[in-house]
């Protein structure tokens, strides 16, 4: 069996105690070396078989896992923060499912939620915004046109971008033009739970600007939006006064 893990953000004990567990036992690991914490790889048997994927194809990716799996080993491949974001695990399963190898995904923590740790924000705030975005500008990868940047700034919903580090201005200027307004909150975090994470928090407006003074271009998450404030909304999940109707289960 191939399982794809979430290795988490960076900090090497981010990673689920699932994903732990497998990685202890995996006999061959697969693991993207530009963004997974190598400290993880302690975890691994002495004698496992590891591969970086940085420079490796995805034919010969595939027919290391299939030739594993079919001598009965069990394979971990590491995937930064949660496969299911930007993880490019499909092209993986398709061409297991074409081998017949079965596969399981193990989630992980997104780097997406742990720039939310690191700026101490609810990425949603009562009455100011209930809906957040994950996107990320057009580069060499298209985004469909029905999701410009533009078109997605008119709900003026929590934002993040990621994917996006180096093409800063355009997308500032999008957001802009769409409907955010210059003073709108914006936090750049790179690298988030890794020693050298850095937090920049300027208006929207400026947010570019900074990060070109502080050199940050990659391994970055912009986000936007008026739940950055530090405003004193407060949601009824906590009040003491129950009110008919208000958080009954998952209902806050
Ligand atoms: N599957 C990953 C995202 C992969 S796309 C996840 O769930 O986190 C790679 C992008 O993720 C980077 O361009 C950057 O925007 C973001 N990223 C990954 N790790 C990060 C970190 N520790 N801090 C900030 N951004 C990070």
């Amino acid at each position: 069996m191939v399982y794809f893990i979430g290795a988490g953000p960076g900090a090497a004990d981010l990673i689920t105690l699932r994903g732990k567990a497998i990685l202890e036992r995996a006999e061959v690991i697969l693991w993207a070396d530009t963004l997974v914490n190598p400290e993880i790889l302690n975890l691994a048997r002495p004698a496992a078989r590891i591969y970086p994927t940085g420079g490796m194809a995805l034919e010969k990716q595939v027919e290391v896992m299939v030739e594993a799996v079919k001598s009965g080993q069990v394979v971990a491949r590491l995937h930064t923060g949660d496969p299911s974001i930007y993880g490019a695990t499909r092209e993986q399963m398709r061409a297991l499912d074409t081998a017949g190898v079965a596969y399981a995904v193990v989630p992980g923590v997104s780097s997406v939620f742990a720039v939310a740790a690191a700026l101490k924000t609810e990425l949603t705030q009562p009455e100011v915004s209930q809906t957040v975005i994950l996107t990320r500008a057009a580069g060499r990868t298209p985004v469909p046109p029905s999701e410009a940047l533009k078109g997605l700034a008119a709900h003026r919903a929590t934002l993040v971008l990621l994917l996006s580090a180096n093409l800063l201005e355009g997308a500032v200027a999008e957001l802009l033009a769409g409907g955010y307004s210059p003073d709108t909150p914006a936090a750049l975090v790179y690298r988030a739970s890794w020693p050298e994470e850095k937090i920049l928090r300027t208006p929207l407006s400026e947010i570019s600007k900074a990060a070109k003074e502080a050199n940050i271009n990659r391994q970055a998450i912009l986000i936007v939006g008026e739940a950055l404030a530090a405003g004193a909304t407060r949601s009824r999940l906590y009040s003491t006064r129950l009110q008919p109707g208000c958080f009954v289960g998952d209902e806050r």
